[in-house]
């Protein structure tokens, strides 16, 4: 079985993860890693600030490991929150500020088309991959659901009626722009 680190802090993330991978792949986190560290997103693209995160987990383990940096990409807001979605409303707030926020930025537009964007940065063997991963969907008037995290309370993806809140993670992995990246590189690892 391969053993990866998996660059995150975000216990919902792992549990995706895991779930997604199945026992093909031991995740080890970075708790079980012994790695106490906050590690920073300061870029102004998700793909380097995957890399970022994967970089300094190699740079500290030498180990093989990933990470992922995702957004909310909506349309009529030019692409915002995008990288700064765990940050819109400002450093420090909760999921529930940023949602709020986005809701009444959103309110004046008829457009409430929306995508999620994952970006993996696997680094294997000393060298670096890339996995890009797309959900698209749309972003409803309130909130509805109480599953998952983030802005899983706001976001339907097409194909579907529920918000992402109202799945479970089995039923959201169906859609998921995590699942989808992350099926990028299983099938990366199995052809090599
Ligand atoms: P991160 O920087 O990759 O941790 O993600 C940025 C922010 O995007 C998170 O804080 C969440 O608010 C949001 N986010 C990431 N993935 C998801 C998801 O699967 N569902 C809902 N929100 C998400």
């Amino acid at each position: 079985m391969d053993t990866l680190i998996f660059a995150t802090n975000n216990q919902h993330k792992v549990d995706e993860i895991r779930l997604a991978l199945g026992s093909r792949f031991n995740i080890i986190t970075l708790k079980e890693a012994g790695i106490d560290i906050d590690i920073p997103e300061p870029h102004n693209t998700l793909e380097e600030n995957a890399s970022e995160k994967s970089k300094v987990i190699h740079d500290l383990t030498k180990k093989n490991c990933f990470s992922e940096d995702t957004g909310l990409e909506v349309e009529a807001l030019n692409g915002e929150p995008g990288v700064k979605s765990a940050r819109y409303a400002g450093e420090g707030r909760s999921f529930e500020n940023n949602i709020e926020k986005l809701l009444v930025n959103l309110k004046p537009h008829e457009n409430k088309n929306a995508r999620f964007r994952t970006v993996i940065s696997l680094i294997l063997d000393d060298k670096e991959y890339l996995f890009e991963g797309i959900c698209k969907g749309s972003i409803t008037a309130g909130k509805k659901g109480s599953n998952g995290f983030g802005y899983d309370a706001v976001f339907v993806p097409d194909e579907s009626e529920k918000t992402f809140a109202e799945m479970s993670m089995e039923e959201k992995s169906q859609y998921s722009h995590r699942k989808k990246a992350l099926e990028k590189l299983i099938f990366f690892i199995s052809s090599r």
